[in-house]
């Protein structure tokens, strides 16, 4: 089945909040099998939320709509969806009642406004509000499940556990989304859609997406079945022929980070790593100790910006320095031989380049970045010319790198 989802209000076409319901529903949707096709969010404003449901209601058999149902002013939900389907309010004097003693167990006073919050759709269904006064409704009308839950999270997501999920569970006939997630590093995102079209276009059934990342691009699939059995041999079968398709591209068929991936290949050989960094800064480090547990394999690092540094506590020869460039391929392969030495590690790491904007010369322009890997008999070392901003430069210096080690225990078992 397909859904619409309408968050409502005015706050959500700012810069100052975010529509965190909408993605809360969809994961809640999804597990009952149920595609979310469209989502908007609509200010509160009866002309915009009157033609927004008019516009989905001939396009889908399941909308959603969530805010709008307070008490005071700007709440037109009600009004302006009873005029999109042209039906009346009918005053419920049950929810009433419970607002009002909601009222007294609180010593607080009630507004008239309140009032407003007892009014239902006709033909609807009201749905109790234990977290909250602004009770949901849940109407079938001619083929169309329309269901309105209030905006504060906490009160949408008790009614639609409460009230919604069991009709649209029984609806649903047991079926639910399955999915998995597949993470490549090493070649464009384009290249890799190149590669494994041809394989997941032959799977109508599964709904393939691709996710560029620096952190690895992802490749989510999802298949709707009844039976885990069904959704587990169809995923695994298109998952094993994309492995097989991407080889060492590769790093996982079950979700995991590369670091996560990581730690399982150091910790499996009984192997440990530093690193040493310059252009980026400790960002290899970081995602080296992402991980609890990540004492058994990480040594330490060292951020050696200054060349004195370089020389002081990785060894590095300022002659060397002097003669290549701090930024060049022997600097980096010194400072990975040097902190794997200082640690103590089986594995070095070195990384050093210019990140920009400023600092690029004609030989050595922003974005030139040599990477290397050392154990203890020889050293591997990449010159990479990276794109984009800053930011862009030292994240795929890191994720190159950190690829580089995984390579390297690849080929090593
Ligand atoms: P309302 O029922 O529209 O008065 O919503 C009350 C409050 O719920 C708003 O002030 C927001 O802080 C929150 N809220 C409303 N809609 C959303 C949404 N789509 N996602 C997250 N929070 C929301
Ligand atoms: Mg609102």
């Amino acid at each position: 089945m397909r859904a619409a989802i309408i968050a409502i209000g005015s706050e959500l076409l700012t810069p100052h909040r975010t529509d965190t319901n909408s993605l809360w529903l969809t994961e809640r949707l999804n597990d009952l099998g149920i595609h979310v096709a469209l989502k908007v969010a609509v200010p509160d404003d009866r002309e915009s939320l009157c033609s927004t449901l008019k516009s989905l209601l001939s396009r889908f058999p399941l909308i959603i709509s969530t805010g709008g149902l307070g008490p005071t002013e700007d709440d037109l939900t009600r009004e302006s969806f009873a005029e999109a389907l042209g039906l009346s309010l009918r005053f419920v004097p049950e929810i009433h009642e419970i607002i009002t003693r909601r009222f007294e167990a609180r010593q607080l006073p009630m507004s008239v406004n309140n009032r407003k919050q007892a009014m239902v759709l006709e033909g609807a269904r009201w749905l109790r509000n234990s977290a909250g006064t602004a009770p949901g409704m849940y109407l079938d009308r001619s083929g169309i499940t329309l269901v309105m839950l209030p905006g504060p999270p906490h009160e949408m997501r008790g009614i639609f556990i409460e009230s919604v999920e069991p009709v649209l569970r029984s609806r649903s006939g047991g079926s639910r989304i399955y999915r998995r997630l597949l993470r490549a590093t090493g070649l464009p995102e384009s290249a890799l859609d190149d590669q494994i079209a041809p394989i997941y276009a032959a799977y109508p059934e599964i709904e393939t997406t691709i996710l560029a990342s620096v952190t690895g691009h992802e490749i989510h699939l999802a298949t709707v079945a009844a039976e885990s059995e069904t959704a587990d041999e169809r995923l695994g079968e298109l998952s094993r022929r994309i492995a097989d398709r991407l080889g060492s591209n590769l790093f996982t068929t079950s979700g995991e980070r590369l670091e996560a991936v990581l730690m399982g290949m150091l910790v499996q050989r009984g192997a440990t790593v530093s690193a040493a960094e310059s252009c980026t800064g400790g960002l290899v480090s970081k995602r080296l100790t992402d991980l609890a547990g990540s004492s058994t394999y990480f040594r330490g690092g060292v951020v050696a910006y200054d060349n004195a540094a370089k020389a002081r506590l990785l060894g590095v020869p300022g002659a060397l320095i002097a003669e290549r460039g701090a930024v060049s391929s022997e600097v980096a392969e010194q400072m990975a031989r040097g902190v794997r030495a200082k640690f103590e590690s089986t594995f070095g790491m070195g990384i050093t380049g210019i990140a920009g904007p400023g600092g690029g010369t004609e030989d050595k322009p922003v974005g030139l970045v040599y990477v290397s890997v050392a154990d203890e008999r020889d050293a591997v070392t990449r010159r990479l010319s990276l794109p984009g901003d800053r930011q862009h430069v030292r994240a795929w210096s890191a994720q190159i790198a950190l690829d580089m080690l995984r390579r390297r225990l690849l080929s090593a078992s």
